[in-house]
């Protein structure tokens, strides 16, 4: 059981909307009873209005949090000292407190580069990556990938026009970033690396997000930020076909690993995170409830 919280103790939430399925809660305060933090971390679904008030509010009180969907651009205007991820993403889904500040950062940039990382056992320097969506984890992701100096970007999104836009606001010297409406007018060509932002996955019956069946362009990895208890039917299926593949599960973990890093300038636990988040016996913190 975890202590009751005192007087001391520290508030940390998620602002988003919905929230009620979110496992943020879970590994984070898994990792706040490892490490014997007097905090607890919370999920608050909130309107958009009430975000500036409860985000500034909780961190001027001593404590800090997360936002998600769809709250992430509020977010990103609101903090005093955005980070440069925030400023280039447009988004933030960090903050806490500094120096008497409110400081924001994108830690989902930091998730998908130690996912893409942790899957093809290196950063993927000069590397060939199709992007499917153009989103807000998308957004990360171009990000992320422009860092680790990728060699080109195809972002493939139903709505082309937003594929367009992410590719504008990432140009830059080095990396080549193209836009598609969709994935068959890119039959043929070969990328290193596929990665699924769209939100494609999250329903049984979504068809696969790139299908290694059908007609069109080849990856030689698949990662997928949609995650789901057993992964995800598109990680199956890429399997099946002999390729790396993994879900969202190791971003998830790692965009609050280094949120919990911002929030207490400390290393977290990362196999007791990983551990809470699969719901496996031998993490001590696993069996509690949340
Ligand atoms: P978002 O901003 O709402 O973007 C959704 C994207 O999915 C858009 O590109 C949208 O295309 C596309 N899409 C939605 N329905 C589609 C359909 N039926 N067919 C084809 N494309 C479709 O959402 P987000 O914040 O980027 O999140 C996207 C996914 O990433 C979600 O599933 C979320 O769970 C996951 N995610 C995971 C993590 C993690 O830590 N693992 C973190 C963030 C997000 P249009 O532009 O055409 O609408």
């Amino acid at each position: 059981m975890s202590p009751a919280p005192t007087a001391a103790t520290r508030l940390f939430a998620l602002l988003g909307d919905p929230v009620s399925h979110s496992l943020s809660p879970k590994f984070q305060n898994a990792a706040l009873r490892a490490l014997g933090l007097d905090a607890v971390y919370v999920a608050l679904r909130c309107a958009p209005a009430d975000v500036p008030g409860l985000l500034r509010g909780i961190a001027r009180a001593g404590g800090g949090g997360n936002v998600t969907v769809p709250h992430k651009a509020v977010a990103a205007a609101t903090v005093d000292w955005p980070s440069g991820a925030v400023v280039r993403t447009g988004a933030c889904n960090a903050f806490w407190l500094e120096d008497g500040a409110v400081y924001g950062d994108n830690t989902d940039v930091a998730g998908v580069r130690e996912a893409v990382r942790a899957l093809l056992g290196r950063p993927p320097a000069g590397a060939r990556v199709l992007l499917l969506g153009a989103g807000g984890a998308a957004s990360a992701a171009v990000c992320a990938l422009a860092d680790a100096g990728v060699e080109r970007i195809v972002i493939a999104n139903r709505t082309v026009e937003r594929a367009q836009a992410l590719a504008e606001r990432f140009r830059a010297p080095g990396v080549r970033i193209d836009a598609a409406g969709s994935v068959d007018a890119l039959a043929g060509d070969r990328f290193d690396l596929a990665i699924n932002s769209t939100s494609l996955g999250l329903k049984p019956a979504d068809p696969l997000p790139l299908d290694p069946d059908a007609p069109g362009p080849a990856a030689g990895a698949a990662l997928d930020l949609v995650y789901s208890a057993g992964e995800t039917r598109w990680v199956h299926a890429m399997r099946a076909h002999g390729l790396p593949a993994a879900d969202g599960k190791e971003m998830l973990i790692q965009q609050g690993a280094a949120a919990f890093r911002r929030w207490w300038r400390m290393e977290p636990p990362l196999e007791v995170m990983r551990a809470a988040l699969e719901g496996r016996k031998g993490d001590a913190a696993a069996g509690d409830s949340c």
